[in-house]
């Protein structure tokens, strides 16, 4: 598997960098995680419009659904340009609730390029040579993460969430965990909608995961601070890059 970092930021975007979005790869399987703002520009630096098999959202929020009428209206123009195949469609998995949020996204340009499913926790979907398993989160909104599987290989994503105990056993032994870094240490409390930073570390740490990358960023917090955070309970930890392409 390959993931693509498109836009690592929450919940607004930073200088150069937009809010939450991922490139999912397995040999030719393409699979967008999530479209916050910006999103869909990046995402065009690594793939055609043509190749784009699913979608994928956690929840409703902005940060991670502002681009989806990007995506439909660029899929629409590369239809009427006959770039996309004959048959063509865009699988999309998502909340649905808010149901205005979702009634909204269902009617997209172009909404025919698109098949609507719902998920939820403990759905299981299988993309080509990827299955997932949708975990629960806890989030202002319903939401969930998500263990994604390709033979051996396993990627957790905690998407939006505040601490939880069960989230070590869904993301137990995974090769890499894509974690919601939504705050620094100090600001994090009890009701906080994302997980701190030395909460990803200890994360990763407990769940003997083998590498950490944390997103979600927040533009008005340090960096190196959030990374030091995490560091602190989990060495192999690595702040993620727009562009950046990961390995798992
Ligand atoms: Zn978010
Ligand atoms: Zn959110």
């Amino acid at each position: 598997m390959k993931l693509t970092i498109l836009g690592n930021c929450g919940p607004y975007p930073g200088k150069g960098a937009g809010t939450s979005g991922y490139l999912l790869q397995s040999a030719d399987t393409n699979v967008l995680l999530e479209y916050g703002s910006g999103t869909v520009a990046q995402l065009w630096n690594h793939i055609e419009p043509k190749d784009l098999k699913a979608v994928i959202l956690t929840h409703m929020h902005w940060d991670h659904v502002s681009d989806f009428m990007m995506l439909a209206t660029t899929l629409q123009f590369a239809k009427m340009k006959g770039q996309l195949p004959e048959n063509f469609c865009v699988y999309v998995y998502m909340q649905k609730e808010p149901a205005a949020m979702a009634e909204l996204l269902e009617n997209c340009p172009a909404k025919e390029l698109f098949d609507f499913h719902y998920v939820k926790a403990w759905d299981n979907i299988i993309i080509d040579k990827l299955q997932i398993l949708f975990t629960p989160a806890r989030h202002p909104l319903p939401c969930v993460g998500m263990g994604v599987r390709e033979y051996e290989r396993f990627l957790y994503y905690t998407g939006d969430t505040n601490v939880m105990e069960e989230l070590t056993l869904y993301a137990k032994d995974a090769d890499a965990i894509l974690a919601d870094c939504g705050l620094p240490n100090e600001a994090w409390n009890e009701n906080a909608p994302h997980l701190s930073a030395g909460q990803c570390g200890k994360l990763a740490r407990d769940a003997g995961a083998k590498r950490l990358w944390l997103s979600h960023l927040p533009p008005y917090a340090d960096q190196k601070q959030l990374l030091a955070q995490a560091e602190e309970y989990f060495e192999f930890t690595m702040l993620t890059k727009v562009g950046d392409s990961y390995l798992i």
